[in-house]
């Protein structure tokens, strides 16, 4: 049995290319077994949407690794058994992995490291995820930064361009490796978003078309458009990235070499994925609890039926809905739209933000741990640099700014298809023959609003009154 043989352990980081665990691993061993180990019970463990990307991206990596001789090992069960005992069946002394800043997966690495360490195997793990280590910068005070732009600002001060990683010349496997699962296993028992694969195309191949695509053809006009679910004016590049299928670094560079006002702000978004992730790593609490802890207190309203309705993609708010139903049927939701359902459900509904970050969890693909919570504590006000208190989102105008003729809107709830533009984000101040022109029937066809927005957003104020009376 050959001796120079390592372990490429692949999480989040399913991309050959510009892969610094997988650059070292080849680079160090002759014989490396890249492997994905399904390795269930955690917090962050793929929802059902981000699973059936998932099983599309380990097929499309496996397919780049077998074009190259190589392939991929799929196995199950808990990663401080399955690779120990790995390591030992192929006679494997190292295990390359990309690493996590999450803290409870951090926590998970330990106990993998030091059951690989029993084992007489070192674990060496690598960035794969940010363009920088969370941990820094920090403030002059030596803490963390809790708003963006100071952030931003200090990170683009210490950024430096690096080299992309090459591609290995050669991926030869060890002897004696173990059959394992194949892709599709890991979605057998899901449902997953039925129109996914029509929207978007998983894996490291997808994944570069779709930053070529951005570049020619959404980069200019991206500061502008961006804000317009109606058009295709963002990349579409979260879950590519969420999964590690493309390096943002090679995203930041390919944007900043277009350099101009579009690449500015695509940058700043860019880092708004760090943000979220270096908050997270800071203040780990945050996946589950307010950042500024007097939200403890927020007077949050019970009304499973608000709930449900906002679920389904069923409240009579049509952006609400459309934005909902999105997400259910391909995994991602427009960002401007994610705020809207997000402010719906966490000022209008009154129902605590960590509910929806949950539900957000469940159906998209680009489901990300950092990003998540930032979004949800942003829109509900207790995060770092979050929306100002008093802005409630107002579902109407905001459909009628940003989606100004509906298309969007008709895209997703065909039943409102034929209304004017005039009343698609208010249909039930239509009036009746153009609702039966259009073949509306309110609570029919389609419901009548769940709440009173003029009236859910008083109470919203109130209750943030309630708050900030109480930190006094
Ligand atoms: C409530 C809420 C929850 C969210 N949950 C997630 C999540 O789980 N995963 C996720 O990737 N994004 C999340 N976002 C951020 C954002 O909506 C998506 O990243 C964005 O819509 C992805 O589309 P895009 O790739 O076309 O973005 P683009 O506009 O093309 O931006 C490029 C990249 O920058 C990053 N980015 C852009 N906007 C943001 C932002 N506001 N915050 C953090 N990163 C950003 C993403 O990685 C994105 O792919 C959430 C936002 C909100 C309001």
């Amino acid at each position: 049995m050959p001796d120079d043989i390592a372990l490429l352990w692949l999480r989040r980081g399913l991309r050959l290319a510009d892969n610094p665990a997988l650059a070292a691993a080849f680079e160090r061993h002759d014989f490396v077994a890249p492997v994905y180990i399904d390795d269930t019970g955690g917090r962050w463990d793929p929802g059902p949407a981000a699973r059936t990307w998932l099983a599309l991206s380990l097929a499309s990596l496996d397919g780049s690794l077998r074009a190259r001789g190589s392939r991929l090992t799929i196995l199950s069960g808990p990663a401080n058994i399955a690779l120990p005992r790995l390591a030992t069946a192929v006679g494997a002394h190292a295990v390359y992995v990309d690493g996590s800043h999450v803290a409870e997966i951090e926590e998970r690495d330990a106990r993998v490291g030091d059951a690989l360490a029993s084992a007489g195997v070192g674990m060496h793990t690598f960035d794969t995820h940010l363009l920088r280590d969370p941990s820094t910068p920090l403030t002059t005070a030596g803490r963390p930064y809790t708003v963006f732009t100071p952030y931003y600002n200090a990170c683009r001060r210490l950024l430096l361009a690096r080299d992309m990683m090459p591609l290995p010349g050669r991926m030869t496997l060890p002897p004696h490796l173990p059959s394992g699962l194949t892709p599709a296993d890991i979605s057998a028992d899901v449902s997953g978003p039925p129109l996914l694969s029509s929207h978007f195309t998983p894996g490291e191949a997808g994944a570069v078309r779709a930053l070529d695509r951005f570049i020619s053809e959404g980069l200019e006009g991206y500061a502008t458009d961006r804000d317009r679910p109606d058009l295709v004016g963002t990349s579409r590049l979260s879950p590519h990235l969420a999964f590690g299928e493309i390096s943002p670094a090679r995203v930041h560079q390919a944007v900043r070499a277009a350099a101009g006002a579009d690449a500015d702000t695509f940058d700043r978004q860019l880092y708004w994925r760090e943000f979220g992730n270096y908050l997270l790593h800071h203040f780990p609490h945050t996946a589950t609890k307010p950042l500024r802890a007097e939200y403890e207190a927020m007077p949050w309203a019970d009304d499973p039926r608000g709930v449900a309705a906002w679920r389904e993609g069923q409240t009579g708010y049509p952006i609400v809905d459309a934005g909902m139903r999105e997400m259910a049927a391909t995994g991602w939701m427009h960002n401007r739209v994610r705020m809207l359902v997000a402010s719906f459900l966490t000022k209008d509904l009154l129902a605590p933000w960590q509910s929806g970050e949950r539900t957000f969890w469940h159906h998209l693909t680009d489901a990300d741990a950092g990003n998540n919570t930032l979004g949800w504590q942003w829109v509900a006000g207790s995060g770092a640099d979050a929306v100002p208190y008093f802005r409630v989102f107002n579902p109407v105008t905001q459909g009628e700014r940003f989606d100004p003729d509906g298309t969007y809107v008709r895209t997703w709830l065909p039943e409102l298809a034929d209304l004017p533009s005039q009343w698609i984000h208010q249909p039930w101040e239509a009036p009746d023959d153009v609702l039966a022109a259009a073949g509306v029937t309110l609570d029919s066809t389609y419901p009548s609003p769940v709440l009173d927005h003029p009236g859910a957003r008083l109470r919203a104020l109130a209750a943030y009154d309630f708050v900030r009376a109480a930190r006094r």
